[in-house]
C-alpha cells in the first residue's frame, strides 16, 4: 500500500487516530497514539520511543530514540474503537533497523526464506483466560457458575458468554481475519477463538491486536483477560497451537502437501525435514516458544483436573494424536503444540522457520510417526524409545538455547552482541526475580518437616 492508498483508506474509514505500534520481547504492545493530521511525519520520521522505557529492546536510558517506522500493509482499523486504526511499526534507530526488535527479527527471518523462494504460512489457536477478581484478590472464571471438572466444549458455558465470544467474532471478521470457530475450552473461565491463517509476519500482527483486543473488551466488563500459561494450577493452560506449513514465494504454491505420502499423513518430503528441524531444534524452540517461569507449569506430564494437560511433555511427532508435540491433523500442514499464550509471534515463528528451514536444509528425517499415547506411556518406556523429555524450567530452555547455533543465527546479532544471549540473559534475570520468592508451597512442603 503506497502512502497515498493508505491516506485514501483513513478518509474513507473515517479513522482520527493511528497507534503507532511494535512490541518489545515479552510481546508487550507498545504504541503512540498519533492524529491522522499528523500522519506525513509520522511515515517519514516514524513515532519516537525510548527504547530502554518500552521493554527488553536492549537500549539503556542514554541510546537515542527508537523511531518506529509504520508498515501501511498492517493498517487496520479497530472495530471496538472504529476512529482509531493501529499500524504495526519495524523500529529503527539512527536510520537503521533495530536488531532488538521481535518484528524486525522475524522480518528477515521471512526475508531469508524468500530468498529460498518460501514464506511460512502459520496459524494460531488462541486460548485465553475470562476472569474475575474478587475482593480479596483471587481469581475465578468470569461466570461464578463454571465450575465443571469437565467444562470443555459445554454449550451451557458457551452461552452465558455469548455476548463477548460473538462481539469478538464480529471484530475478527471486520478486520478481515476470517473468524471460524469460537469455544469453551477445557478449563473453567477459559476460550479459544479462531482466525484464518496467513504468512506469519500477518499472523503475528494479528495477534498483538486480538490480545489487546481481548483486554480492552474483558476490561470494558470488570474483567480480566489473560493468555498466561497457567494461571490455575489445578486447570489445562492457555496454549497457543501453531499450524505451519511453507509455500512457494513466487506462485503461492503449497509445499507441505502430498497425497502419495508413503507414512500415510498426506506431508511431503519438505514437510518431514522440516518436522525433523523443529525436534532438533525442540530444546532450545522451548525458551522461545514457552518463555515464562510459568511456562513450564502447563507443559509436563501431571495432569490437571480435566484429566489431561493437552499440552506436550516430549520431543515426538505423529499423526492425529494430541499428545505429540508436532501433530499433523490432515495433509498439508503440521500443528506444534508447544507454544504458550505467552510467546511473542514474532520470535516463536523465527524461532520455528530457523529450525525447520535447517531441518529442510539439512534434509533431515524424523523417522516414523509415534502413535502411543504420550500421556499415559510410563517414564522408562518414554526413554527406553529414545524419546526426550522439554526442558523442565526455563532456565534449563535458555541453557540450550544458547548453546543452538542454529537459532543464534536465526536471531541475528547487533550491537550488543547476539539476539539469543540477550533473550537468555533477561530470562535468566526473570527466572531468578520470580524464583527466589518464598511461596506457600515451600512453607506447606518445609516448615515444619525437617
Ligand atoms: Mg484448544
Amino acid at each position: 500500500m503506497t502512502p497515498d492508498e493508505l491516506k485514501g483508506r483513513i478518509a474513507e474509514d473515517g479513522v482520527e487516530f493511528l497507534y503507532a505500534m511494535f512490541v518489545e520481547m515479552h510481546g508487550k504492545p507498545c504504541a503512540k497514539l498519533v492524529p491522522v493530521s499528523a500522519i506525513d511525519d509520522l511515515l517519514e520520521v516514524g513515532a519516537g520511543f525510548a527504547g530502554f522505557a518500552a521493554g527488553p529492546m536492549s537500549q539503556t536510558p542514554a541510546d537515542p530514540d527508537i523511531l518506529a517506522i509504520p508498515d501501511p500493509a498492517s493498517y487496520t482499523r479497530l472495530p471496538w474503537q472504529p476512529n482509531v486504526a493501529a499500524l504495526q511499526c519495524d523500529a529503527t534507530v539512527e536510520g537503521e533497523l533495530w536488531p532488538y526488535a521481535p518484528r524486525v527479527i522475524l522480518r528477515r527471518a521471512m526475508e531469508r526464506a524468500a530468498e529460498q523462494n518460501l514464506v511460512l504460512k502459520a496459524g494460531v489457536e488462541v486460548e485465553y483466560s475470562l476472569l474475575h477478581r474478587n475482593e480479596d484478590g483471587s481469581l475465578r472464571p468470569a461466570d461464578e457458575r463454571d465450575t465443571s471438572t469437565l467444562p470443555c466444549y459445554d454449550a451451557r458455558g458457551l452461552t452465558t458468554a455469548l455476548d463477548h465470544l460473538t462481539t469478538v467474532s464480529r471484530h475478527m471478521d471486520a478486520m478481515g481475519w476470517g473468524n471460524y470457530a469460537n469455544d469453551h475450552e477445557d478449563a473453567n473461565g477459559q476460550f479459544e477463538q479462531n482466525f484464518q491463517y496467513a504468512d506469519a509476519l500477518t499472523t503475528s500482527d494479528r495477534l498483538i491486536l486480538l490480545r489487546l483486543m481481548l483486554h480492552t473488551l474483558a476490561r470494558r466488563q470488570g474483567l480480566y483477560a489473560t493468555v498466561m500459561p497457567k494461571p490455575f494450577a489445578d486447570k489445562t493452560g492457555n496454549g497457543l497451537h501453531t499450524h505451519l506449513s511453507l509455500w512457494t514465494a513466487d506462485s503461492d504454491e503449497p509445499l507441505f502437501h502430498d497425497d502419495e505420502d508413503a507414512r500415510g499423513l498426506g506431508l511431503s518430503e519438505m514437510a518431514y525435514r522440516f518436522i525433523a528441524g523443529i525436534l532438533d531444534h525442540a530444546q532450545g524452540l522451548t525458551a522461545i516458544v514457552c518463555p515464562t517461569v510459568n511456562s513450564f507449569k502447563r507443559i509436563g506430564v501431571g495432569p490437571p483436573d480435566s484429566g489431561a494437560t493437552w499440552a506436550p511433555a516430549y520431543v515426538a511427532y505423529g499423526g492425529n494424536n494430541r499428545t505429540q508435540m508436532i501433530r499433523v491433523p490432515e495433509g498439508g500442514r503440521i500443528e506444534v503444540r508447544a507454544p504458550d499464550g505467552s510467546a511473542n509471534p514474532y520470535l516463536a515463528f523465527t524461532a520455528l522457520l530457523s529450525a525447520g528451514l535447517d531441518g529442510v536444509a539439512r534434509q533431515a528425517d524424523p523417522g516414523d510417526p509415534n502413535g502411543d499415547n504420550l500421556f499415559s506411556l510410563g517414564l522408562d518406556e518414554i526413554a527406553a524409545r529414545g524419546i526426550s523429555a522439554l526442558p523442565p524450567t526455563l532456565l534449563h530452555a535458555c541453557d540450550d538455547l544458547v548453546a543452538d547455533d542454529v537459532l543464534r543465527a536465526g536471531f541475528g546479532t547487533g550491537r550488543d552482541g547476539d539476539y539469543v544471549d540477550y533473550f537468555a540473559s533477561v530470562k535468566r534475570t526473570e527466572f531468578r526475580t520470580i524464583t527466589d520468592r518464598v511461596t506457600e508451597a515451600e512453607l506447606d512442603a518445609y516448615l515444619t518437616l525437617m
